[in-house]
Formats: structure tokens, sequence, C-alpha cells
């Protein structure tokens, strides 16, 4: 969050670690859910000899029509997504964390409020709710096709929280003027 001068103290807590533990399983979970191998599915039963297969099943040859109904669209929780969905709840770490940081050294935060931020479980809530945001308007941009918005809506969150992260930690400790 953007913050300015000020004067107050405030103890760190850190409790975004904890709301990692909510997202990482969904990719584990999602890299189970690969589909099953295909069993081979039984034979036509025992041929008689001599007797023609004609009305047997030929489970070997895949059906073109069936193949041509599904397009190659990857699942919503690939590899790729829950990298970058990863990569979107680090920038929202890195963002508490900065922000935390400046106010410790007296900043004000401007984009929400002191209040807000000193309050280290409503601040926590609310960058996860970001994130949780950003992978929901991922998830339409997917759901409708448009796979490429889909991945650049991580992107840019993650490119846009972490130079606010940055600028963060660059801003200047304001120092009072001491008597000499
Ligand atoms: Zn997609």
């Amino acid at each position: 969050m953007l913050l300015a001068k000020a004067g107050i103290r405030v103890p760190i807590k850190l409790t975004i670690p904890l709301i990692s533990l909510l997202v990482f399983p969904a990719c584990l979970f999602a890299q189970q859910t690969n589909p099953p191998a295909q069993e081979t599915p039984p034979s036509g039963g025992a041929q008689v000899p001599g007797q023609a297969p004609a009305s047997a099943p030929l489970p070997d040859h895949p059906q073109p029509a069936e193949a041509a109904k599904k397009p190659p669209v990857h699942r919503f929780w690939d590899e790729t997504n829950c990298w970058l969905f990863a990569g979107v709840l680090g920038a929202r770490y890195l963002d508490f964390a900065s922000t935390l940081n400046a106010r410790r050294r007296g900043l004000n935060e401007v984009l929400l409020n002191n209040e807000v931020v000193d309050n280290h479980a409503e601040f926590a809530a609310i960058e996860f709710g970001g994130t949780i945001t950003s992978v929901g308007v991922s998830y339409l941009f997917h759901r409708t096709g448009h796979h490429s918005l889909e991945r650049w809506t991580s992107i840019i969150h993650i490119g846009v929280t972490t130079f606010g992260a940055v600028r963060n930690f660059c801003l200047k400790t304001p120092h009072p003027a001491t008597e000499p």
C-alpha cells in the first residue's frame, strides 16, 4: 500500500504466511487430479477360431468425431497458473511486509488508512482478498476463452504490486530535527 510521513510505531506480526497454506493445497490438489491413465477396455471376448469378428467393438481406434469435439484447452489449475497465482500471493505478501515496515518507520498509509493497516489481521485479510479476486478474474477469462488475458491478469498484478512494495521499502525514514 502507498505510504507517506507520520509517527506511529507498530509491532510487526506476520500473519500472511498462514494464508499461503490455503492456496497451495489447491495447486497440489489440482496436480493430483490428472485424468487417470486410460484403462484398456476389455477385449470383445474370446474369439472363436473361424468366426468373423464383424460385430466386435474396435476399442483401439479412437472415434474421429469424438476427438474433434474437444479442443486442446488447458486446465485452469495447470502448472503455469499455479506459479502465477503463487507469484500474486508472494507479491501481496511483499506489499504486506513493506507496508508494515514503512509504518514502523513512521510513514502513513495513503491508499487505505492507518487504522486498517495497523490492524494486521484485517490488513492480511485485505491482501488475501486481493489475491482471491485476481484468481477469480483469471477464472472468468479462462471460462470465456480469453486464455492470454487470464495469464496477463496475474502478470500485471505481480508487476504492479511488487513495484509498490519496492517503493515502500525505498521510502526515506523521516528523522525529526535534532538539537545540536
Ligand atoms: Zn485458460
